[in-house]
């Protein structure tokens, strides 16, 4: 085969959905929900955490609806102040990955009203349970176990389908598999133009075991028969799909097998001409275009991600530490919360020093302490994308 053909098809591969960009940018996006959710938590804790000297006066006060409308408002603002920061990093880093269409932000809103329900079911149980006591005494200790459900669960939301999601959990895979897909349609679009009918997809020896029967392998665009192709050819491609018992793409790249499109799968497709696939195996094609992956750099990218790993646990238990000492500041007579605050802060020290062994053992590792912080964090990415967050 001549260098110019696979030069020009190894640009193709690297422009393919490039699947570790796709997953830093929905990492970034994810830190951006998991500061909403933990806006919305500190919030709903403070109000609980309100008028907690007296029983009766507690509940006069979180009885009111009054003050449920405007704790539903200020909820409704932290939400959708957070959604649109979040779809302005998602709008940006389309560029980054070569999707130009605007996404809908209206599917965005949707799930953040889903986010705000979710919290004020969340306040209007905490005041159910809290209401039957008898006594101020129990108030305060039933306080605690309220905050504390939302601190350690977070916001569990309940979606169209039915499964129940952790809010940033869900919204940062949603971002990432919408990207992914996004890329792959984008391919096939301009393939389409092209009027390209085979694509093939590339191997490597260390890829999930349900993908390993559907990588090195042709598949056909299953639009390829409204495609400007002439009939004698035709009649030869249609041959050729049924003899081989050949998938569509969109069949291989959509559920369940999701070739090339879910999150930590670095299967990527290049187009094929008609000639080739008709002339030669993929396996002897992907030789010749030397497009096979031997194994993934394995123990680097698993040292990385329990780096990442230890950085977002660290975070987390800061971020719960710091809700702690609001509350604290609050009411500084409930002692559940300083104990809560030296416990959470043993658990940052306990992460911190995982992440110190491990960086022993991998020198090329580096300690990036403003990761390790959710604000500063948060101001990085907006850094990063030139937005203002
Ligand atoms: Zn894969």
């Amino acid at each position: 085969m001549n260098d110019e053909i696979i030069k020009t098809k190894k640009e193709e591969l690297q422009n393919a959905v490039d699947n570790e960009k796709l997953n830093e940018i929905s990492q970034d996006v994810g830190v951006v929900y998991s500061t909403i959710e933990n806006d919305v938590v500190i919030t709903l804790n403070k109000e609980l955490n309100k008028q907690t000297k007296d029983l009766e006066k507690w509940k006069q006060y979180h009885l009111n609806p009054i003050n449920q409308a405007k704790l539903k408002k200020q909820i409704d603002k932290i939400v959708s102040r957070g959604e649109k920061a979040a779809s302005k990093v998602v709008e940006a880093s389309r560029n980054i990955i070569g999707v130009y269409e605007r996404s809908k932000a209206s599917s965005n809103i949707e799930k953040g009203s889903l986010l705000v329900n979710t919290a004020m079911d969340n306040y209007n149980r905490s005041v159910a349970k809290i209401e039957r006591l008898e006594s101020s005494d129990a108030l305060k200790e039933s306080i605690y176990q309220q905050t504390k459900l939302g601190i350690e669960k977070g916001m569990n939301v309940v979606y169209k389908d039915g499964k129940t999601f952790r809010y940033k959990t869900y919204m940062e895979m949603a971002v990432r598999t919408n990207m992914a897909n996004e890329v792959a349609a984008k391919q096939l679009k301009y393939g389409a133009n092209a009027g390209i009918v085979f694509y093939l997809y590339n191997s490597m020896q260390d890829c999930a075991k349900d993908h390993q029967d559907y990588q090195g392998q042709y598949y056909y665009d299953a639009r390829w028969e409204s495609f400007d192709i002439k009939q004698d050819v035709k009649d030869k491609i249609a041959e050729y799909i049924s003899s081989k018992n050949m998938m569509s793409v969109q069949e291989v790249e959509g559920a369940p097998i999701f070739l090339g499109t879910r999150p930590n799968c670095r299967h990527k497709k290049i187009s094929v001409s008609i000639e080739q696939v008709l002339g030669t195996s993929a396996d002897k094609l992907e030789n010749e275009l030397g497009i096979s992956y031997g194994y993934f750099k394995k123990d680097k990218y698993i040292a990385t991600s329990e780096h990442h790993k230890n950085e977002r646990n660290i975070r987390e238990y800061r971020d719960r530490m710091n809700q702690y000492k609001e509350l604290a500041k609050q009411d500084p007579t409930n002692q559940n919360y300083k104990l809560e605050i030296v416990r959470n802060r043993k658990l940052i020290k306990k992460w911190e020093a995982k992440d110190l062994d491990l960086r022993k053992q991998n020198q090329w590792l580096k300690r990036d302490k403003r990761r390790e912080y959710s604000k500063i964090l948060v101001n990085d990415i907006g850094a990063k994308y030139n937005v203002k967050l």
